[in-house]
């Protein structure tokens, strides 16, 4: 996908935060610590498949940094998943968590494996002996995952009965689970509802309004599905959304619900009857007509040898790290206005941090306060961002890192660090 395998994306984020960290006068030995993950899991994880033959997978899992709390990060299913790359999410984790002033720390962990070319059982099967795996340092107060690319509701609720296994009940190890095991009734639009929430914010704060605007989107699963169905809700008119099956397009709008409706639950937009559909990758989508991009699918995807072809005005980052930072820099000088994965796809872990609230306290909220509380957080981080634009003169990327990092540095101190 990235034309320059040179690129690490762990390099990239840090790229990022010794910008941040330059813009706030930071010193060198703090420098090395926010650059540099705390700690590293590799593990080896064994499943006898449903032919009886036994097939070794790849695990991670990346803790960051912690002074502002409990390691908190996705766990990804997806064959390109790495180390590096681990390490690159479980930064941004960092970074995102202190940006919307929750108080956890960074983490990220994966598995190098296509979910869809299991079972059933044998996913439940490589969970479990992932959890088993990671038992001792993950927990409510010390690392508690959440789903990300490739895992589901399902997938958590997995992990927390393998973890309770050997810990006893601890539904807040875990986060994004099926309702009926303490998950949260929105937790599985909020990653989604953020994306559009944010960029209502951001046109508003450009005297635009959404009314009409059109939408392009770059993946159909949790997020994009959910970003293209709540930004049509607010009045927008999502033009093309594609996935890996392909791309389905309607210039004057397709009709959002009815694709959720047919493409949910695993299903995909090959199934969906609604807008033209045209299969596998042949379409750009990146490269369509709109206003307001949203890539929702994997990192990186948006590098120097495609991001001329861009004609949004505004990329807002559904998927952590879609753009290069060679890309970055030349859409910025283009005038495209970049909203960061950062804060763009925030929602999914403040709602984790509801759900983890309320399973500490034992107590749930009405559907009413989560989504009061969503709203209340990601416009607060939206007017912080806002404000450190205005303050440092730099763009919004700089300006959501300069906040995260900052907040990280001084908690470091607040500790002795
Ligand atoms: P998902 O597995 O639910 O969906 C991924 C989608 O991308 C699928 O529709 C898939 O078909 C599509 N896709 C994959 N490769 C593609 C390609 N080359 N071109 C077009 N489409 C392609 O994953 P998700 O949870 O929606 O995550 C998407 C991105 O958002 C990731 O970068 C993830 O890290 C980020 N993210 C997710 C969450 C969350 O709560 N799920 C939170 C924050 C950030």
């Amino acid at each position: 996908m990235n034309p320059n395998p040179s690129s690490s994306p762990f390099a990239s984020v840090n790229q990022q935060v010794l910008h941040a960290a330059e813009l706030l006068g930071m010193k060198p030995g703090y420098r090395h610590l926010l650059t540099t993950c705390w700690r590293e899991i590799k593990v080896s994880l064994p499943v006898i498949d449903d032919h009886g033959d036994l097939r070794i997978f790849e695990g991670y899992r990346v803790q960051h940094n912690g002074v502002r709390g409990p390691y908190k990060g996705g766990i990804r299913y997806h064959p390109e998943v790495d180390l590096d790359e681990v390490k690159a999410l479980a930064s941004l984790m960092t970074w995102k968590c202190a940006l919307v002033n929750i108080p956890f720390g960074g983490a990220k962990g994966g598995i190098a494996v296509d979910p869809k070319s299991l079972s059933e059982r044998e996913l439940q099967t490589l969970t479990r002996r992932f959890t088993h795996s990671l038992k001792s340092v993950i927990g409510p107060y010390q690392d508690i995952p959440a789903p990300d690319m490739g895992t589901s509701p399902k997938v958590m609720g997995w992990i927390m009965d393998a973890y309770g296994l050997v810990h006893g009940y601890s539904p807040a190890v875990v986060t994004g689970k099926p309702v009926t095991v303490g998950g949260i009734p929105d937790r599985l639009d909020a990653t989604g509802l953020g994306v559009a929430i944010i960029t209502r914010g951001i046109l508003e704060a450009h005297q635009e309004t959404l009314q009409g605007r059109s939408v392009a989107v770059q993946g159909f699963g949790n997020v994009g599905s959910f970003a293209a169905l709540h930004l049509h809700r607010m009045g927008a008119r999502i033009v093309a959304v594609n996935d890996v099956t392909g791309v389905r397009i309607d210039p004057r709008g397709l009709d959002v619900e009815a694709l959720v409706e047919n493409s949910g639950a695993g299903r995909t937009l090959a199934e969906a009857a609604t807008g033209d559909f045209i299969p596998g990758q042949v379409h750009d989508i990146l490269a369509t007509e709109c206003d307001i991009l949203v890539p929702a699918a994997l990192g990186h995807v948006i590098h120097r040898e495609n991001a001329a072809k861009i004609k949004a005005k505004y990329i807002v980052e559904g998927a952590n790290a879609p753009i290069t930072p060679e890309a970055d820099a030349l859409l910025l000088a283009r005038g495209t206005v970049i909203v960061p994965d950062i804060l763009a796809n925030a929602g999914g872990v403040v709602a984790s941090y509801f759900e983890w609230a309320q399973n500490i306290q034992v107590h749930q909220w009405s559907r009413q306060e989560n989504r009061l509380e969503l709203d209340r957080f990601l416009l607060s981080a939206l007017e912080d961002v806002l404000r450190k634009n205005r303050e440092l003169h730099v763009g919004y990327r700089e300006a959501a890192f300069a906040v995260g990092v900052e907040r990280v540095y001084q908690a470091a101190l607040a500790r002795g660090h």
